[in-house]
């Protein structure tokens, strides 16, 4: 079996791992009995915190807590001091000329923002021209599109080739004197491609152009230089620095900080306000309205530190080598397709399991059974996912704490997973072999099956009301005590799904807001005027699974039931809500939505 195979494949630990991993409290060999420990490869999203952070953020709490810049008293101080000093240690890690560079944000999606809404608003106008990548992440999009629709500017979008890199001479032929701003990150989140940012910014500066680089990816990656490759602005956000939520950076060139127009008002930003007139302070604090997140300035402080402790190069060099052994893993495994396979690529795996087809949702819940975490769904690329004809990947990213037992871990849970579904997908073509054996003797001229004359068995009511089924699904999920056998349970469930017959799974009948496709049609019972009974179909199993528990408190019940029944406070009894992350909530929400209209059209 593929889980067995354990290829030689030439992998040389960082010296320190142990002891680095060591520092995180949340990646401890759990008590026994408590259940495997954590293998976590999101960091993408958010690294995990050493024991120095956690303590520097709790030690300004503990010791040091006052609001900045305007006690005269020592503690308020102490405070202001910390904060400051947190600028000056961002200005080194980066190299910018001045702390004053540097602005304190809740993160790169902010920062981004507060570049489009100030420096865009006061220098663009229509017709100007904003280069975007076909790789950017939402918050790389959206406050452009804000920006163009506010100033009638263009955006232009360089494209990719199959491996994820950027085409650069296709990016050459779409600078020109329009070009006003060239805004691309340093590293795919979805895909992982490192991208020649210094060679990037020199063409826009050719060009006239300004550049923002979005630098979310790569901060805890490698070295950061926004001098040497000569960026207008950088934005990085402090948890994916092994630092606090909530904060993040703007750096920009003084001389484009200095000319820009403030991005909120408020206090802390000004010089001297009448009601007349106010004037501004000067950098950094006409940026930082009002009180700002302290103790994460303090905590991403603690993080550089730490992170410059081992060495931004040694991460870099210890990920790369993970990379590839995980690679190599991962493409053994059949069935498997990796997404991204630029030549410099960071610590990212983006993959599609296809052969046979499992839903990514289906995959990160299943990993997650095996306390193996990775992220699933668009992972905010939307226009990437529809450029690569995918719904989504999962994807697994790494930093310095993953090892090598963190990847056979994922390798071997990836090679079951695929291994069970293959069976089950044998053993369904087996019984539809059985079937239409003895089926051999029916007519072969079979009776037109357009889509009215389909006969579909809607599901009945499996109790006098929305309540009473509601009751004995949660007396079974009171027999079932964790969430592993609520999950098989609800498996099961959706093995048993009526049958949705392809005609039904029509656009009008399209849920979205899933993660995974979703159809779902609804109708009135023929002959009745407010029974409402329904069909649903995805392609992921958990959400199968989720039809069927919708399916037997609602359907073939009466349309004021439906309408009374408190289906938040149903998913708290029987405790999914703590299971389900809100994206497929929201898909569930979608689809009661879509029950309690047809409820509420059949009341009048
Ligand atoms: N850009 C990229 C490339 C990212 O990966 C992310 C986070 N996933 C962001 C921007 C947004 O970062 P934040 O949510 O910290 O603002």
């Amino acid at each position: 079996m593929n889980a067995l195979i354990q290829p030689e494949i030439a992998y040389q630990a960082y010296p320190g791992l142990d002891a680095v991993r060591d520092q995180f409290p949340i990646l401890q060999p759990q008590p026994r009995g408590a259940g495997e420990s954590l293998v976590f490869l999101d960091s993408a999203a958010s690294t995990q915190q050493p024991e120095a952070v956690i303590a520097a953020s709790a030690d300004y709490h503990r010791f040091h807590h006052a609001n900045i810049h305007r006690g005269v008293y020592q503690l308020s101080q102490t405070a202001t001091r910390l904060y400051e000093q947190a600028r000056a240690s961002v200005a080194d890690f980066i190299n910018a000329a001045e702390p004053a560079e540097c602005l304190f944000t809740r993160g790169t999606t902010e920062s981004i923002n507060l570049v489009a809404s100030t420096w865009g608003r006061a220098n663009l106008k229509a017709g100007d021209e904003i280069i975007l990548s076909m790789l950017e992440h939402h918050s790389n999009i959206v406050p452009w599109q804000l920006l163009a629709q506010a100033t009638g500017a263009i955006i232009k979008v360089i494209p990719i080739n199959d491996a994820g890199e950027l085409l650069l001479d296709a990016y050459r032929q779409l600078l020109s004197s329009r070009t006003r701003l060239v805004a691309i990150n340093h590293v795919s989140n979805a895909l992982g491609t490192i991208n020649p940012v210094q060679e990037i910014i020199a063409e826009a500066h050719a060009a006239g152009a300004l550049a923002l680089i979005d630098g979310a990816q790569w901060i805890a990656h490698g070295v950061t230089d926004v001098r040497a490759m000569n960026a207008d602005f950088y934005t990085f956000s402090g948890h994916k620095l092994y630092g606090p939520t909530g904060i993040g950076v703007l750096y920009g060139k003084r001389w484009l900080l200095d000319a820009m127009p403030p991005y909120q008002g408020g206090g802390d930003m000004i010089e001297q306000v009448t009601f007349a007139e106010t004037t501004y302070a000067g950098l950094p604090n006409k940026f930082e309205a009002g009180t700002p997140h302290i103790s994460g300035a303090v905590g991403l402080a603690a993080a550089i530190e730490w992170v410059q402790s081992i060495g931004v190069e040694q991460i870099g060099a210890h990920e790369q080598a993970l990379l590839h052994y995980a690679t190599e893993r991962l493409l053994q495994i059949p069935g498997l397709e990796l997404k991204g396979t630029a030549q410099h690529k960071s610590g990212v795996l983006s993959f599609v399991i296809t052969d046979p087809p499992v839903s990514t949702l289906d995959v990160g819940t299943q990993l997650d059974l095996r306390s193996i975490c990775v992220r699933t769904g668009h992972h905010c690329c939307q226009p990437l996912m529809a450029h690569l004809g995918i719904a989504g990947t999962a994807r697994a990213s790494l930093a310095v704490y993953n090892n090598r037992n963190d990847i056979d871990r994922l390798a071997d849970a990836l090679a079951d997973i695929v291994e069970r579904a293959r069976r089950t997908a044998t053993a369904k073509s087996d019984r539809g072999a059985r079937k239409s054996d003895s089926n051999r003797d029916l007519p072969v001229e079979m009776p037109d099956r357009s889509m009215e004359s389909v006969d579909v068995a809607y599901p009945a009511a499996t109790a006098d009301s929305p309540e009473a089924a509601a009751d004995e699904t949660a007396d079974l999920f009171s027999l079932l005590p964790d969430w592993p056998m609520r999950h098989e349970y609800l498996i099961e469930l959706g093995d048993k799904l009526p049958p949705m017959p392809e005609a039904l799974k029509t656009d009008a009948n399209y849920i979205r807001g899933c993660q995974s496709t979703v159809h779902m049609a609804v109708r009135r019972k023929p002959g009745s005027a407010d029974i409402i009974e329904f069909l649903a179909d995805s392609d992921a199993n958990i959400v199968r699974g989720l039809i069927g528990l919708l399916q037997r408190i609602f359907s073939g019940q009466s349309a004021s039931a439906i309408l009374a029944f408190d289906v938040d406070a149903y998913f708290a009894r029987i405790g999914l809500d703590r299971n389900l992350s809100l994206s497929r909530r929201n898909g569930l929400a979608a689809m009661i939505q879509r029950l309690r209209e047809l409820a509420r059209q059949s009341i009048g």
